[in-house]
């Protein structure tokens, strides 16, 4: 293991400030705005800033990439026992899933770990419009989502802009 200096105590700082002028304790549990994002796990990406959201309006499932397929699971959940009706998917330029292939991030694992990923489907992706193409259309296909609007996004991390994905 590596010493790396944590990030804990500033994290409890940070969520004493927070708490301490709290106000959105009467939220109810199914999201407001009956919408759920899909977004990649990128770091310069804040789906809640870029779409205006706030403490109860939406679900906000993220992942590497952005990928559909691998949020089906919260998608279910959150359409069948939480009423959401639409669904929002954003990708954003200069994303790491563009870098990298499945089979160097396997052998990656295998030399690094000693294990065999073979199992997992990183996903990563060579076209960023594609992609959000792609996984608009794995969402109208699979018959455990209902038919609702699905709109694509590529985000720009050097522009603040959220462009509209048509296909
Ligand atoms: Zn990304």
């Amino acid at each position: 293991m590596s010493f790396v200096r944590s990030v804990i105590p500033e994290f409890e700082a940070a969520n004493a400030k927070y708490a301490a002028s709290f106000d959105k304790g009467h939220l109810p549990l199914p999201p407001g705005r009956k919408v759920a994002v899909v977004a990649c796990m990128d770091a310069r990406l804040d789906p809640a800033k870029v779409l205006g959201l706030q403490e109860g309006d939406a679900h906000v499932i993220r992942n590497a990439g952005g990928r559909t397929i691998d949020a089906l699971r919260s998608l279910v959940i959150s359409q069948q026992l939480l009423g959401t009706r639409e669904i929002v998917i954003v990708h954003h330029t200069d994303c790491g899933m563009l870098t990298f292939s499945d089979t160097e991030l396997k052998s990656k694992v295998r030399s690094e770990l000693k294990e065999d990923a073979d199992h997992i489907a990183f996903l990563p992706f060579k076209d960023l419009r594609q992609s959000v193409i792609d996984d608009i259309a794995i969402l109208k296909k699979s018959p455990l989502v209902l038919d609702v609007p699905i709109t694509g996004y590529i985000y720009d991390v050097k522009t603040g802009k959220a462009e509209k994905v048509k296909e």
